[in-house]
């Protein structure tokens, strides 16, 4: 692990990307994705400006980031670029008007009330704001996201609002779980997701899988993964 850590620091971005399009091209292939079914999400919290630019010159669209601040600022700063915004951090509450004005997507919500206010402050010129359900399937206190029994009711009153599309589910697992226990979070969220497909919603998307996960959220069916430390390095 610390000699992993070590030969990634001494990649260029371009090597580090390579090397995570191989991987999710070769999971796809091992586990019987379609090709090209799983995107890449790049997670660029903390990350600079110029390092989100790199990846960018090289192909890279989709960038997610966790502090809305943070984000505005870079966003300014690449507003040359055309890319995808993708808001995977905590939502605070007075902060809708920001997330529904400056992203593409989020993937964190978790109140009813935020995809009201998301609904509300989005912006008619704007396509609709594809939205994730952050769902806590280990009852983890410090960690956001709905429980399971939550789900159905929840989807239910978010796939109604105008200016919104709700897209799937996301889930961050517990970081001491094993491979056997990771598996077994990811395909729980891929079943949920089944259950309100079967209900009638039009769900494509389960973002899941992180850098040192990633491989086994393809496995469970993940549509993206949100990967940061394998593509950028350690964060500053
Ligand atoms: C930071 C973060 C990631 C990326 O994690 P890495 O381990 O660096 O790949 C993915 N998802 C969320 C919600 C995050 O906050």
């Amino acid at each position: 692990m610390a000699h992993t850590r070590l030969i990634l620091q001494a990649l260029s971005p371009g090597q580090r990307l390579s090397r995570v399009r191989a991987a999710i091209t070769q999971a796809e292939h091992l586990h019987a994705r379609a090709p090209g079914s799983v995107r890449l999400l790049a997670v660029s919290k903390r990350q600079s400006a110029d390092a989100i630019r790199e990846l960018a010159a090289l192909g890279q669209r989709d960038f997610g980031e966790n502090y809305v601040q943070e984000a505005v600022a870079k966003q300014a700063e690449l507003a040359d670029l055309a890319l995808c915004w993708h808001f995977i951090g905590r939502i605070q509450g007075n902060k809708t008007r920001e997330i529904a004005a400056h992203f593409d997507w989020v993937h964190s919500l978790e109140r009813v009330k935020h995809a009201q206010r998301l609904s509300a402050q989005r912006s008619d010129d704007r396509p609709a704001l594809n939205l994730c359900l952050q769902i806590n399937l280990e009852g983890e206190q410090s960690k956001g996201g709905l429980a399971p029994e939550q789900v159905a009711a929840t989807a239910a009153a978010v796939a109604v609002l105008p200016r919104l599309r709700l897209r799937g589910l996301m889930t961050i697992p517990a970081t001491h779980l094993d491979a056997a226990q990771q598996l077994a979070v990811f395909t729980r969220l891929h079943e949920l997701q089944r259950e309100l497909v079967r209900g009638g919603l039009n769900l494509d998307t389960l973002s899941m899988g992180m850098s040192a996960d990633m491989e086994i959220a393809i496995v469970a069916g993940a549509t993206m993964v949100r990967i940061g430390t394998a593509l950028f390095g350690p964060r500053p």
